[in-house]
């Protein structure tokens, strides 16, 4: 796939081995693409992250895969702190909850696809690992929000999309909400009450998995669907495809 090149200062080496094993997608946030990339490029910002995908689909190259950018800042995942030594950070342009929040056209989306499949192939990073900004950051971050079709990048391969079924568990307390939550990875006090950060796990996992209500209560749809998708994400172990 084709790339443009705009480097950008903010990055450093990455620690070890330098193994990559996770992809995280945001939104810029900001009015325009031109803003965005001046703002991933300036030394003063301390931001970046490797790629940038415009609404026409148009990809930027802003940092090299095996440098360490500075995407995801204060954040957490399945007891891992070290999220920008060891992922891929991806921004796809969108106004986002503070300026205009619009869904992702199709060109963004096909290109987004492409640049993920090709970062898969280079990269052992398990379908588990394939995250949103909000979901390692959740008291922080909203993006890449609610009208992320997350469905439709599974289905082509990219993440893990488990399919909502009726039928599957009923609702749970707070206490084995909380503990399903983390089976996922989110980083969620086990407090058995919804106290604020509860709350923002909550609204982050369904912004992610269960988008028609991100309010942070755990209604008995929620409930139902963090059982379903804790019990998909269990059968993932290390990014294997379940046996079952
Ligand atoms: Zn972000």
């Amino acid at each position: 796939m084709t790339s443009r090149d705009r480097p950008s200062p903010n990055h450093g080496p990455r620690p070890g081995a330098g193994t990559v094993d996770m992809l995280i997608l945001h939104y810029t946030g900001m009015r325009s693409a031109a803003d965005a990339l001046d703002r991933l490029c300036d030394p003063a910002a301390q931001v970046s992250a490797h790629y940038l995908v415009e609404e026409d689909g148009t990809v930027w190259r802003l940092v090299a895969e095996e440098r360490r950018a500075w995407h995801a800042g204060l954040a957490c995942w399945a007891g891992r702190r070290d999220i920008n030594d060891a992922s891929i950070g991806i921004e796809l342009v969108n106004p986002g909850h503070e300026f205009g929040y619009r869904a992702f056209p199709e060109p963004q989306m096909a290109a987004l696809e492409r640049l993920c499949l090709d970062i898969l192939r280079r990269h052992p990073i398990p379908p588990r690992h394939v995250l949103g900004h909000s979901d390692v950051a959740p008291r922080r971050k909203l993006d890449p929000g609610e009208l992320f079709d997350w469905p439709r990048i599974a289905r082509a391969g990219i993440g893990l999309w488990p399919e909502p079924r009726a039928e599957s568990a009923s609702a749970a307390g707070l206490s084995e909400l909380q503990a399903q939550l983390a089976a996922i990875g989110y980083e969620v006090p086990r407090s058995r009450s919804l106290d604020a950060d509860t709350a923002a796990v909550i609204a982050a996992f369904q912004r992610h998995f269960r988008p028609a209500r991100c309010d942070g209560a755990p209604d008995a749809e929620t409930a139902r669907r963090i059982a379903e998708v804790a019990a998909v994400f269990a059968r993932f172990d290390s990014g294997r495809l379940p046996t079952t």
